[in-house]
C-alpha cells in the first residue's frame, strides 16, 4: 500500500510505502513517522498514488507552470507520434501531386493537417525538383515527371 505524505518540516509532498514505519523526506531529509502524520491514501498501486500526487502538486502550480506543463505534454504526444522523416514527407508530397494537389496552395492546405510547416513543404518541393521527380509548368504549379 502507498500513501502521500506532507513533510511536517518543509511541507513537501511525496509518495511513501506504507509497509514502512517511517519515510525520509526527499526534500529536507527529515525522518517522518508515518503513524503520526496525516496521509492521503492509502492507494493499492503505485501508479494510482503517483497520479494523485501529480494532481496535488499541479494544484499548487501557478498559471504559468500549468501552461508550461500542458505545452510539454503536447510536445511529448507529438514526439511519440513521431515526426515524419524527410523521405516520408517527399513521398507524401509526390503522392499528393499525383492525386491532383498540384498547386502550392492545395498542397499547403492538405499538409497542414499532417503537422508539416509551409517552409518544410517548400523545401521538400525544392528537393523533389532537384531530383527531377516533379517540374513546374507554371509558377506554383507542379507536375510529376
Ligand atoms: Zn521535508
Amino acid at each position: 500500500m502507498f500513501g502521500i505524505l506532507r513533510c511536517p518540516e518543509c511541507n513537501a509532498l511525496q509518495g511513501c510505502d506504507l509497509g514502512f514505519k517511517t519515510s525520509s523526506c526527499r526534500s529536507c531529509g527529515k525522518r517522518v513517522d508515518l503513524s503520526n502524520t496525516s496521509l492521503t491514501g492509502p492507494f493499492k498501486d503505485q501508479n494510482e498514488m503517483r497520479s494523485c500526487l501529480w494532481d496535488m502538486k499541479s494544484g499548487k502550480m501557478t498559471e504559468e507552470e500549468v501552461r508550461l506543463k500542458e505545452e510539454i505534454l503536447e510536445l511529448a504526444v507529438k514526439t511519440r507520434r513521431g515526426p515524419m522523416n524527410r523521405k516520408q514527407r517527399e513521398e507524401l508530397v509526390l503522392k499528393l501531386i499525383e492525386d491532383g494537389m498540384d498547386t502550392e496552395e492545395k498542397l499547403s492546405s492538405s499538409i497542414r493537417e499532417k503537422d508539416i510547416e509551409k517552409e518544410e513543404l517548400l523545401s521538400v518541393i525544392g528537393s523533389l525538383r532537384k531530383k527531377e521527380l516533379i517540374y513546374s509548368p507554371r509558377y506554383k504549379v507542379f507536375k510529376i515527371i
